[in-house]
């Protein structure tokens, strides 16, 4: 997702708006991946603030998400603004190289082409729920026959529900 920011460059203050639409490769989740479901919209404004490029704007993307209770594949929209500063890379060395701690927040580029897939990426990380679940009432898998339960019930739950039969099958175990 790269855009040419040599006009820009060109001259201080000045900014310019582009839009992009592209397929990326899948976000990593803690120990697992995400794909997306079609290709990610960014909308961002690039302004030349002299020393660096400050870099604005919005993420809009379907990505595929595992329900963590019924194991099934669901699309989850994600919506995000993002903002970044750019710098291009061999300028100024020297006294900001010390500064570390600055230095972390402002991403390098080189020549005229601004790389924008790693911050898109990471709004898109950073919109994504905690607790990833197809829908609201999610009923699940069931724990004995792993039937998922939003297809329908399944003949163990009663059983199950039933405290006089668990006390039988708990009986029939022992012998
Ligand atoms: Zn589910
Ligand atoms: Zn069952």
């Amino acid at each position: 997702m790269k855009i040419n920011v040599g006009d820009i460059k060109k001259q201080p203050e000045m900014s310019r708006e582009y839009k992009l639409t592209e397929m990326l490769p899948p976000v990593t989740l803690a120990g697992d991946t995400a794909a997306f479901a079609e290709p990610v919209r960014v909308q961002v404004t690039v302004a030349n603030a002299g020393k660096n490029f400050l870099v604005e704007g919005r993420v809009t993307a379907e990505v595929l998400l595992t329900c963590g209770r019924c194991l099934e594949s669901y699309t989850y929209t994600v919506d995000e603004p993002f903002r970044e500063e750019y710098k291009q890379a061999g300028e100024s060395r020297g006294a900001d190289q010390e500064n570390d701690g600055q230095e972390e927040q402002v991403r390098l580029f080189t020549g005229d082409t601004v790389d924008l897939t790693e911050t898109v990426l990471e709004a898109v990380t950073l919109a994504l729920p905690m607790k990833r679940i197809c829908r609201e009432n999610c009923r699940g898998l069931c724990p004995h026959c792993g039937r998922n339960l939003n297809e329908g019930d399944c003949d163990c739950r009663e059983e199950a529900l039933d405290p006089r039969l668990a006390v039988l099958a708990n009986l029939m175990k022992r012998e």
